[in-house]
């Protein structure tokens, strides 16, 4: 039915294209392309083994457009899937538009020299995509993506104004390790040591990174801490639901993780301002990156359970007054790494990443534009998710969030 080319050759990567090639009817031609092509071929022969499906595979430097678009026109791909790095997500987006085919990340853009998490840089290819006639999908993984389109299938079947929405990130993990972090370094430690920010009656209310934090009991997990952060949803969340009273965002760390961060931060370890070292320019966070534990690598010690969901409380659809329901996935380690060689978040990631592909290329999701998540119709992917490995529960809660 339909022919990708997937970027990213990491752990979200991985799990990307492993799910696309048990999808085959959706996905009659895959190709990944990355930086470094060894990491295409290793996927590849996973994948072969796995699901006896073949994938092309491309090395290619995504900063480069000219190069990107020439590689879509060679394969004949009609979607891109961009799941290498936010730093990309311009130069990717330029270059389908050069070609002419649709795009789809799970992460917004940021400029590498300043820890910003905005919209706005993506946002203002809205008229270039609608004048191209091409969809532009931003952030189809799990937070942002799955919490998106949870938020939207309640306000299309349960609710008919949210007002209140918090989104619970719970990783009960364990990889024995003392300290690494379960994606990308770089981008983790940048999110988390950035301030914490959440949306409340009209405002954003500023506190310190990792200050705010409430014990929340989650399903299949138990008891955790979780801290408030800023995360991008929230500014999409509030800008495409404009009802919203108060929108906040929510992880779990344990407390060794809180200290290793709070040590490396007071160092001065985590800073992306560049310094000399023995007469080179170094960035902190970039060297911290390359001694630091590769995620992709944890998928075979990880153990334990991750519980991500949406608690949104709103006018209710079916009776006069207000209703809370919490929405949520459990997915488990190390049935991740039986299925795909990946671990849980690796995997809650690739797998939305998969079925917002598959939207694009079923044509439930075409309209000209681009469109972040809770903008689109969410009946399909609710429903893929169930088959694909990530299912969901819904509850109704007695009372709104107390925290
Ligand atoms: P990794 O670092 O494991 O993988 C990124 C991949 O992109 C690597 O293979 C890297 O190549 C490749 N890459 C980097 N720069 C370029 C370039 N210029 N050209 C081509 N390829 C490049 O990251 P993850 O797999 O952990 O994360 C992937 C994305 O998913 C990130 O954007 C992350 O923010 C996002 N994410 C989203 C989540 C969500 O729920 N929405 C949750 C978790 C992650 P090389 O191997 O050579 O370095």
């Amino acid at each position: 039915m339909g022919n990708v080319l997937v970027i990213g050759a990491g752990g979200v990567g991985s799990v990307g294209v492993h799910k696309m090639a048990m999808n085959a009817d959706i996905f009659s031609k895959i190709t990944l392309a990355s930086r470094r092509k060894f990491k295409c071929d290793e996927i590849a022969k996973s994948v072969k083994e796995r699901t006896g499906v073949e994938i092309a595979t491309a090395e290619l430097d995504a900063m480069d457009v000219d190069a990107t678009a020439a590689l879509i026109k060679e394969t004949g791909a009609e979607l891109v899937v961009n799941l290498a790095l936010p730093y990309q997500d311009l130069a990717i987006m330029d270059a389908c538009l050069k070609a002419g085919v649709n795009y789809l990340d799970t992460a917004n853009y940021e400029p590498e020299d300043e820890a910003k998490f905005e919209y706005k840089w993506q946002w203002a290819y809205q008229d270039k995509f609608k004048e191209a006639g091409l969809t532009a999908i931003l952030g189809s993984g799990f937070d942002p993506g799955v919490t998106s389109a949870y938020a939207t299938w309640l306000k299309k079947h349960k609710l008919n104004t949210i007002d209140y929405i918090d989104i619970l990130d719970c990783n009960g993990g364990d990889n024995g390790k003392p300290f690494a972090t379960n994606f990308n370094p770089e981008i983790n430690i940048r999110e988390v040591t950035a301030p914490a920010r959440h949306w409340e009656n009209g405002d954003w209310v500023e506190s310190p990174a990792m200050t705010t934090k409430y014990k929340f009991d989650f399903p299949a997990v138990g008891e955790k801490n979780m801290y408030l952060m800023y995360h991008e949803e929230l500014e999409s969340l509030k800008t495409h639901f404009p009802e919203i009273k108060r929108a906040r965002f929510w992880m779990t760390f344990g407390d060794a993780y809180i200290n290793h961060v709070t040590v490396l931060q007071n160092v001065g370890m985590t800073s992306i301002e560049p310094v000399m070292h023995e007469g080179k320019e170094i960035i902190p966070l970039q060297f911290l990156k390359s001694v630091l534990p590769d995620p992709s690598d944890l998928g075979e010690l990880t153990k334990g359970k991750t519980c991500i969901g949406d608690i949104a409380t709103g006018e209710s659809k079916d009776s006069a007054g207000q209703k809370t329901y919490y929405i949520y996935n459990i997915c488990d380690h190390e049935e991740c790494y039986d299925e795909v060689g990946s671990q849980a978040v690796a995997y809650t990631t690739g797998v939305p990443a998969m079925i917002g592909a598959a939207q694009v290329l079923k044509g439930n999701w075409a309209e000209p534009g681009v469109w972040n998540m809770e903008q689109l119709d969410p009946d399909d992917f609710m429903d893929m998710l169930n088959l694909n490995g990530l299912p969901w529960e819904v509850h109704e809660l007695d009372a709104p969030a107390n925290f």
